[in-house]
């Protein structure tokens, strides 16, 4: 796992979306992180609690609405110079879900993987084919795909075409945006495999978006659970699995199979019943108060904040200091 040293520090960041006369959507509110040199930080929550925008936000693809990210100790990525911006291009990398759809049909993979190699100056000539040739078999590819189009490829190989576009420019930080959700199961471990095969060999740093908690497990040195543009809770993946704090956490995690038959039998299911409340103006107060078992008059009246509960375990919950 990573050692201590804070690369992506995320801070009271919003991203609020205007939909509508006096209608604001607050897709993500307040949320505050860091992400260290090395880790894989996972990012899980249900479809439209803000996972993607967030990481979005992160990369500077949207604007922020308020608060900042500060990349390698000093750089705003929401106030770059044009030098800045120069170099955080060159440093930071996003992985898309849909392999296809981010692939121009029109080109050779050889000139997909190559366009950020040229846009930087990196290599030229022959110099940049044999870098094509390399990222090609980095990914489990190899060289005859380089003339090929993307049509001519399955979704996984797609992806990896997607992963070897990423890496060819050598960033420090990959926001991986759903990269397995489009793909079969049986693919899924294949390509999360090889993003930590690369990691580890190229120290890469990872924000990895995905509602699979399983598979998020796998990859993660901590995750991030996300509710209705907040953040709920924020730890390691051991301490998440083994003792989830918040109301939330434990419903979600109650939901997932266990291999264990015996255990599977008996082990306790939380549903995850009640409205979910909209985004647009949310009321104050915690955002999962609709759902949660345990709510109280102050969960109504009251947004918690995200506080370390114990070493290195964050959770936002009255219920829980
Ligand atoms: Fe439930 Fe209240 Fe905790 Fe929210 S703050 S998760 S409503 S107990």
């Amino acid at each position: 796992m990573a050692n201590k040293e804070v690369l992506v520090q995320v801070k009271n960041l919003k991203k609020h979306f205007n939909v509508g006369p006096k209608a604001v959507l607050k897709a993500v509110d307040n949320v505050s992180f860091d992400i260290y040199k090395g880790e894989t930080l996972g990012l899980v929550g249900e479809s439209g609690c803000g996972k993607t925008t967030c990481g979005r936000t992160v990369m500077g693809l949207y604007k922020a609405t308020d608060g900042e990210v500060i990349f390698g100790g000093d750089v705003n990525v929401h106030k770059l110079n044009k030098k800045e911006k120069k170099d955080f291009a060159r440093k930071s990398q996003i992985i898309l879900q849909d392999p296809y759809a981010s692939l121009n049909p029109r080109m050779t993979v050889g000139d997909i993987i190559g366009e950020g190699i040229d846009i930087h100056n990196i290599h030229s000539g022959k110099k940049r084919t044999e870098r094509i040739f390399e990222l090609l078999q980095l990914v489990g590819l190899n060289k005859e795909h380089a003339s090929r189009f993307p049509h001519e490829f399955s979704g996984g190989q797609r992806q990896r075409i997607g992963i070897a576009r990423a890496l060819a420019i050598e960033p420090e930080f990959i926001v991986c945006d759903e990269p397995i959700s489009a793909l079969d199961v049986s693919i899924q471990a294949q390509v999360v495999n090889l993003l930590i095969k690369l990691q580890e060999e190229f120290g890469l740093t990872y924000l990895f978006i995905a509602h699979d908690l399983s598979m998020v497990k796998h990859i993660s040195d901590r995750i991030g659970v996300m509710y209705l543009g907040n953040m709920a809770e924020l730890t390691t993946s051991e301490k998440l699995f083994a003792e989830p704090l918040h109301p939330y956490t434990q419903a979600l995690l109650s939901a997932i199979p266990v291999p264990d038959p015996e255990v599977e039998r008996t082990k306790e299911r939380i549903p995850l019943e009640g409205e979910i409340p909209s985004p647009i103006n949310p009321k104050p107060g915690c955002r999962f108060a609709t759902r949660c078992r345990y709510v109280k008059d102050i969960c109504k009246e009251q947004t918690p904040e995200l506080l370390e509960v114990k070493e290195g375990h964050f959770v936002a919950c009255h219920l829980v200091k």
